[in-house]
């Protein structure tokens, strides 16, 4: 018989993360297809479980000079409507899944559930995301890149919870997100890709470029683009088949029921190279 727990406020869902092996649930919109039963019974959960998304503590976005505060709790539809949310997360939240699906589905639960072809992990990464966990008697911050170590593996104690996503203030000159699905939302990405740039003086003073799904985690290499800072744009361009040779060992994508290694690679490349090209 599996217990479920409703912790009325944060101290005691902290509570009971000490004292009990207990699997987290957001919005359950992966634990949900993850322990669904296939003959018609009720969803099979294996361990005891506890439902955060009832805290009002962790359904708040707010803003100080440098950084957007999320809670681990607010759906990604309340993100959307938010004011203060980034831009780049919010077109991307809106490539995700269907309305009905993101008014239960939260950012920490994308994060926590870290599947190579998590949508939002994209934008995260290229973003420097961070992630406030707490447990009982902690709070740490550490670097969303840092979190996740491959498919489905995050550095999370039993006894923590992601509380906040934390997101720089960033100006960016021009960002984006591209997914490759059979559809837009409510698909699971083929692959994805984002890219941001920042100029000044004709001159590259910031570039990012994040690959989603063509490797375990997101692909962002920051040596790689630090050797792009201080060019001109069309110096950039001029370097095209330089940059994709760059990128190329970083891109190993897996055959799955969603697409295949070849496509996913080549789309990859493509994108890279479609984003310097549109460099303006
Ligand atoms: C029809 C459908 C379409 C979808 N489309 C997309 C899509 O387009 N793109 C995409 O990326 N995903 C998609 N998904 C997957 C899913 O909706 C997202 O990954 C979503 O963000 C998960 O959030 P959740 O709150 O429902 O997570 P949950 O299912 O509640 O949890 C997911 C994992 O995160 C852990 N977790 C949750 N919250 C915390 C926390 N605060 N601290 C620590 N661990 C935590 C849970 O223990 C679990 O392991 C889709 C799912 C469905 C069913």
């Amino acid at each position: 018989m599996v217990e479920a727990y409703l912790p009325k406020d944060l101290d005691e869902c902290l509570k009971i993360l000490n004292e009990k092996k207990v699997k987290i649930i957001a919005g359950g919109t992966d634990m949900l297809i993850q322990n669904r039963s296939h003959t018609g019974m009720s969803i099979g959960y294996r361990n005891d479980v506890l439902y955060i998304n009832n805290l009002n503590e962790l359904k708040n976005i707010y803003e100080d000079d440098a950084f957007v505060y999320i809670g681990a709790a607010l759906s990604l539809e309340k993100i959307m409507e938010s004011d203060i949310a980034p831009k780049l997360l919010k077109e991307t939240i809106l490539e995700m899944a269907s309305p009905a699906i993101r008014h239960t589905a939260t950012l920490a639960g994308n994060i926590g559930n870290a599947s190579p072809a998590g949508d939002s992990l994209v934008s995260l990464y290229l973003m420097d995301a961070e992630l406030e966990i707490r447990s009982i008697n902690n709070t740490r911050r550490v670097f969303l890149k840092d979190f996740i170590k491959g498919v489905r593996k995050i550095t999370l104690e039993s006894d923590e919870l992601i509380t906040k996503v934390i997101i720089p203030k960033l100006m960016f000159e021009k960002a984006y997100f591209k997914k490759v699905g059979p559809r837009l939302s409510d698909a699971i990405s083929k692959l994805s890709f984002a890219g941001a740039y920042q100029i000044y003086n004709n001159k590259i003073t910031d570039i990012r470029i994040a690959f989603g799904a063509v490797n375990v985690t997101v692909v962002r290499d920051r040596l790689l683009e630090k050797k792009m800072i201080g060019k001109t744009i069309e110096e950039l361009k001029g370097m095209i088949d330089l940059l994709t040779s760059w990128y190329d060992p970083l891109i190993v994508p897996i055959d799955d029921q969603r697409s295949n290694k070849v496509y996913r690679k080549e789309v990859a490349i493509n994108l890279l190279r479609e984003f310097i090209e549109n460099l303006i």
